[in-house]
């Protein structure tokens, strides 16, 4: 909500022009605001050269009957969708199922329609997409207000995004001009039932990574949640489903962008194939020692098309770069098959791992934490064990 001045206010109309919904008119020169038709965007409190808009953040108490549908934020790059909105489909169609509502995709962009059949085939029921040249890179006003726009007009009761570098600014950007309670970086969903009412509960760790926190919003609408990208799996496309597309215009005022893009700049191709990304991954700690213990998980790696990732501590010991390093405070991993070589499994690594279809622990202590979550436990010293398979692969190769 926003509070008008009327004494501050010099006339000026800049916040007429900048409100993307039309709830601000002029009388006798002085800015005035209808209420029922503000979304709360902000975008008029920055354009006022005299201060004479203040935001009001109120925690709205939302009647949960009005609201109804999960939906998912696509977020998408160039044109081409970013592998958490699929993800996220895969969680949320459980989610819908459960709570009996409607599985709907929201995408925003320049030309991005092509993409909706995609959303489709991942499993979304509807998708709402706002076109606009300003929408076309990211930034955060013209972004928060197109959601604002969409979520005050269907009133969604879930909306989740992924933990990405852009879920991670628009989330809060979203949540606070709307007054919602917000859970970032979650590991788990589900629908728990609290008073009678079906409500999302939202998971993700807690205190360092020591325990896991359980988290309900039980009062706003949507529930908002950011998702760490790969915990979540996407159904199996299926290129027959179809989606209802609603396209939404939405009035987006060039004042109401703060930042302007200079240059992109695209991640350097180092030819290397990313944790997250990766379908094997050799994991080293602390057993592993150094240079030369990494340079045979490298080998290992590479025998079998995979790409090496690492504990914390090797990071902060410079032997690996931080965009290798697995765990709470680095990637979270999903691959086929994961291989951890002299890592304990403290808890802040677990909480990365815990996507990977198959563990295989080698760790020369029988009680190490690793062996908990291993499908497959190796007791004993890496610089055997790893030579071993490599001289094995090798064999098989020829
Ligand atoms: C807020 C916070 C965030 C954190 N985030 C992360 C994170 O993202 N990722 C992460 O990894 N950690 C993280 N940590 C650190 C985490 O708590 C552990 O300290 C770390 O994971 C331990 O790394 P390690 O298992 O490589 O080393 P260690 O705990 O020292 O374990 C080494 C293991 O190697 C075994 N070993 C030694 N030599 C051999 C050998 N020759 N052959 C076989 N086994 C051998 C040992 O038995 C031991 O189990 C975080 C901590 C905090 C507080
Ligand atoms: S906060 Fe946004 S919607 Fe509300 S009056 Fe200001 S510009 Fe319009
Ligand atoms: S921008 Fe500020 S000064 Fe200008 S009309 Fe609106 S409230 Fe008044």
């Amino acid at each position: 909500m926003i509070e008008i001045h009327e004494k501050v206010c010099i006339g000026c109309e800049k916040c007429v022009k900048v409100c993307p919904v039309d709830a601000i008119f002029m009388e006798e020169k002085i800015a005035k605001l209808e209420q029922e038709l503000c979304i709360s965007c902000g975008a008029c409190v920055t354009a006022c050269p005299v201060d004479a808009i203040e935001p009001v953040l109120k925690a709205c108490r939302a009647n949960s009957a009005e609201y109804s549908g999960v939906w998912v934020f696509a977020e998408q790059h160039g044109n081409v969708c970013r592998p958490t909105g699929p993800e996220l489909l895969g969680k949320a169609r459980e989610l819908a199922d459960e709570l009996g509502e409607e599985l709907c995709a929201v995408i925003l962009g320049d030309d991005v329609e092509d993409l909706c059949d995609e959303l489709a085939a991942y499993g979304a029921e509807k998708v709402y997409m706002v076109q606009d040249e300003k929408l076309s890179n990211y930034n955060t006003e013209a972004y928060t207000t197109a959601l604002i726009s969409l979520i005050s007009k269907y009133k969604p009761s879930v909306f989740i995004m992924g933990a990405t570098h852009l879920g991670r600014d628009l989330a809060p950007s979203v949540a606070g001009h709307l007054g919602l309670g917000l859970t970032a970086d979650c590991t788990g969903l589900s629908i728990t039932e609290v008073e009678g009412c079906k409500v999302l509960l939202q998971t993700r760790p807690a205190f360092g990574g020591n325990v896991m926190a359980d988290i309900i919003c039980p009062n706003t609408r949507p529930q908002m949640a950011t998702v760490r990208p790969h915990v979540m799996q996407p159904l199996e496309p299926d290129h027959d489903r179809k989606a209802e597309i609603i396209e939404e215009k939405v009035k987006i005022a060039s004042d109401s962008i703060k930042t302007e893009i200079l240059e992109i700049m695209e991640p350097e191709e180092t030819g290397e194939i990313s944790v997250e990304e990766a379908d094997v991954v050799i994991t080293g700690g602390r057993g592993v020692g150094g240079d030369e213990g990494f340079d045979r998980l490298r080998e290992l790696a590479k025998l079998l098309g995979g790409t090496v990732g690492c504990s914390r501590p090797i990071v902060e010991d410079d032997i690996m770069p931080k965009s290798h390093q697995v765990g709470q405070s680095g990637k979270t991993i999903s691959p086929e098959l994961d291989i951890v070589c002299g890592v304990s499994g403290a808890v802040q690594h677990r909480v990365g791992i815990r996507g990977s279809k198959y563990i295989i622990a080698i760790n020369k202590d029988p009680k190490a934490p690793i062996f908990e979550m291993a499908d497959f436990g190796i007791v004993g010293d890496i610089n055997k064990i790893v030579p071993l398979l490599i001289e094995r692969l090798k064999e098989k190769s020829c």
